[in-house]
């Protein structure tokens, strides 16, 4: 099962993949050894990055993130604003808590080696990591992949088919069978996907954890709208959020507004989440970071904008995503590593259209259509990230990303759902379509805007 809460997950910027699962992979990698060998036997760890982690390590926070991991830290737990002053803590004394309970020999240019040479078989965003007793010999080494959006396997998960799982009311690997189910049970898809979370929590549970979720997202963008400055890496891109704001704000008393004022609102909340993310702020991974302002910006413009919004109808949009989201994963990926940015922003535009379009009331055959529209023009698109940074393209393309996805909803809300080209046709060409990406468009920086645009 992929849960609503597998799909959201509160982190920091500025990328799931590079960011947020070292940093998983790193605590899990401790932990091992915590539970194994004991962490007294342990005198140093070396970690080894490899393909686009190895590539945009210190743009994406890769470094920052295993540091974070090894010292014990969960991407939902730590304090961004600490994050700073934490890593020049251990750069400055050469050394980290390991696990938080006892200090280890740490220096970036022995123990955290880029291999731009090498690509691990798995997945092109591979770690490994390798611990050594204190007399210097070789105690345990892991390999472990993070997969995009967060997720984090290993080679002994990925061979016995995943972590295994609870029984589940309803099984759906595809949208035919997610929209038989909805016809068949006379359910919404949010309904579908509920009764599933409800093996493992309460509805208490998942209404709390729902609505966390969403606060999370909207203190993000408030957040961004009040920040203003540089972004850092060294690109010197500028902070906009705060600047439209202000700017809308202003244009609220006048006799004459543009028709399409609403767009900049929804291009506003997008921009502003994923300033936050570059800066490493606190952000929910939907599905991914790099696209983490699509979801929230949908649903703040439902909520500033559409009548049928609810705190009931807020919790179905992203139930609804998640299901569309898990169609994806399963299917083809999430990870701009595995598949470019189609996988990233198109998903996250995907999951919102079905999201909105099942908040305004359509039907599950309106939301896969929804779904299908967004995720549909999106096919093909790169991930080329200047400077390795998740700014440009990135910040901008989440506006158009949630732009799209309210496009894609009203479009499919004028229809009666029934359409030529179905979500699971898209969702299988855009893994074939990542099949045929060259790596260079691959979250590596090596080709498209990162190469034809000068990063200083
Ligand atoms: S270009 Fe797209 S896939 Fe690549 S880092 Fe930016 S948002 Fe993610």
């Amino acid at each position: 099962m992929i849960s609503v809460f597998d799909l959201f997950k509160i982190g920091i910027g500025p990328s799931s993949s590079h960011t947020v699962g070292p940093m998983v992979a790193a605590h899990r990698f401790v932990a091992m050894l915590n539970d194994t060998v004991g962490l007294g036997r342990i005198g140093r760890i070396k970690t080894e990055l490899f393909g686009s982690l190895a590539w945009t390590a210190k743009g994406h926070g890769t470094e920052t993130a295993i540091l974070l991991g090894l010292s014990g830290y969960l991407p939902a737990e730590v304090d961004p604003d600490q994050v700073e002053e934490m890593i020049a803590s251990i750069t400055r004394n050469g050394s980290l808590e390991l696990g938080g309970v006892r200090a280890m020999p740490f220096t970036l240019e022995d123990d955290l080696v880029p291999n731009k040479k090498e690509l691990m078989k798995r997945h092109s965003n591979a770690m490994r990591f390798q611990a050594f007793s204190p007399e210097g010999g070789l105690v345990t080494e892991k390999a472990y992949y993070s997969i995009g959006g967060g997720f984090v396997v290993t080679d002994e998960e990925e061979a016995s088919g995943g972590t295994g799982g609870p029984d589940l009311p309803y099984k759906f690997t595809h949208a035919t069978e997610l929209l038989d189910l909805c016809r068949t049970t006379g359910k919404t898809m949010a309904q579908v996907q509920r009764d599933n979370e409800r093996v493992t929590k309460s509805d208490d549970e998942i209404n709390a954890t729902l609505d966390k979720i969403r606060d999370v997202m909207f203190a993000c963008i408030d957040r961004g709208c009040r920040q203003e400055g540089i972004l850092p890496g060294g690109l010197k891109v500028k902070r906009r959020a705060k600047s439209i704001h202000a700017q809308l704000e202003a244009s609220k008393g006048a006799n004459i507004r543009p028709a399409h004022e609403v767009m900049d609102y929804i291009s506003l909340y997008a921009i502003a989440v994923n300033e936050e993310n570059a800066a490493g702020g606190r952000v929910v991974t939907a599905p991914t970071n790099g696209a983490a302002g699509i979801i929230p910006a949908v649903l703040r413009y439902a909520k500033e904008f559409c009548p049928e919004y609810s705190i009931d109808a807020g919790r179905d949009y992203l139930l609804t995503a998640a299901a569309v989201g898990s169609l994806i994963k399963q299917n083809a990926s999430i990870s701009g590593a595995e598949v470019g940015c189609q996988g990233e922003v198109g998903s996250a535009s995907a999951m919102a259209a079905g999201g909105l379009c099942a908040l305004l009331g359509g039907t599950p055959e309106q939301v896969e259509n929804a779904a299908e529209i967004a995720l549909e023009h999106h096919l093909g698109m790169t991930c080329d990230p200047i400077g390795g940074l998740v700014q440009i393209p990135c910040i901008e393309r989440n506006a158009f990303g949630a732009n799209k996805a309210i496009v894609a909803a009203s479009l499919s809300l004028r229809g009666d759902g029934t359409h030529r080209v179905s979500l699971d046709e898209v969702i299988e060409t855009m893994r074939q379509t990542g099949l045929d990406m060259l790596v260079k468009y691959k979250e590596t920086a090596q080709g498209g805007l990162a190469v034809n645009v000068a990063d200083c």
